[in-house]
């Protein structure tokens, strides 16, 4: 079948998850955002670099809606505007963010982590003599699979390496089947053996049909994901493209890398 399009049809809707344009945040007249513009596909994910106060937490507070956007579109899932949406709207919809500082329940086990972020309720009595249904016990598996924890399951969570706890964190968020997770410098303060198997984390992740947003400074485990890498400095985009294309850019090297 042939399907005839004009040479002067309109360019298709963008089949982004996210869509970010002409973004501008004000904090008593500096520009933490600057007409910033960014797109990630479904099942993307991007790794977001640059130089400290380049805006990428600045970024993410307006994805997530914890900062209102002077001016710019931000768009999520087929146009829904979430600059119009609160916190709590912003979740529903999808959009998990993981912070820096783990919140696990340290006297449950890796698993009532889980279960509790599965039935999305925090009442821990509650959840935990409710009955698991086959479906929920199904989707624990495959969350402690991903995270890398299967072995750690039965382990309470306060007993978990600082890596472990990143992990179970990023498993408790998973739990809530996200469409987008954003997640700020995950392997700070973890050790090259906690890195890596956390570029491997998101790649499972990613793999599993999830679009990810990782903010990150350690290049090593940037180079580690593999995916496009975008730049940001004063902010705004300054370079967007493969890690060896952004890292030769002289630019990024200037701002950033070369410091
Ligand atoms: P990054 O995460 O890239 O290091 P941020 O987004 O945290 O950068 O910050 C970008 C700039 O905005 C920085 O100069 C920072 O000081 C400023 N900034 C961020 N949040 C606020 C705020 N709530 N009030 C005033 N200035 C802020
Ligand atoms: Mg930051």
């Amino acid at each position: 079948m042939t399907t005839l399009v004009p040479a002067d049809a309109p360019a298709p809707l963008t089949p982004s998850l996210l869509y970010l344009d002409g973004v501008t945040v004000s904090f008593d007249g500096f520009r933490a955002l600057n007409e910033l513009s960014l797109q990630i596909a479904p099942g993307e994910m991007r790794a977001i670099i640059g130089p400290n106060g380049a805006g990428k937490t600045t970024m993410m507070d307006v994805i997530t809606g914890k900062t209102r956007p002077d001016t710019g579109e931000v768009l999520f899932d087929r146009g829904v505007d979430l600059t119009r949406l609160d916190e709590a709207a912003i979740a529903n919809l999808g959009i998990g963010r993981k912070f820096q500082k783990p919140t696990v329940f340290e006297s449950h086990t890796v698993e009532d982590n889980i279960l509790l972020a599965l039935k999305g309720d925090r009442r821990a009595r509650a959840v935990l003599t409710a009955r698991t249904s086959d479906q929920e016990t199904r989707r624990l598996d495959e969350i402690l699979e991903i995270a890398g924890l299967t072995a750690q399951r039965h382990r309470l969570a306060g007993l978990l390496s600082h890596g472990q706890k990143q992990w179970l964190e990023i498993g408790m968020l998973l739990a809530q089947d996200p469409k987008l997770l954003l997640v700020d410098e995950p392997v700070a303060g973890m050790t090259d053996a906690e890195t890596e198997a956390t570029a491997a984390l998101l790649k499972r992740i990613s793999a599993a049909d999830h679009s990810v947003v990782v903010v990150e400074h350690d290049m090593a485990f940037v180079r580690a994901l593999g995916v496009k890498v975008t730049c940001l400095h004063e902010g705004s985009v300054l370079a967007e493209g493969a890690i060896d294309t952004v890292s030769e850019n002289p630019r990024v090297i200037e701002v950033y890398l070369g410091r």
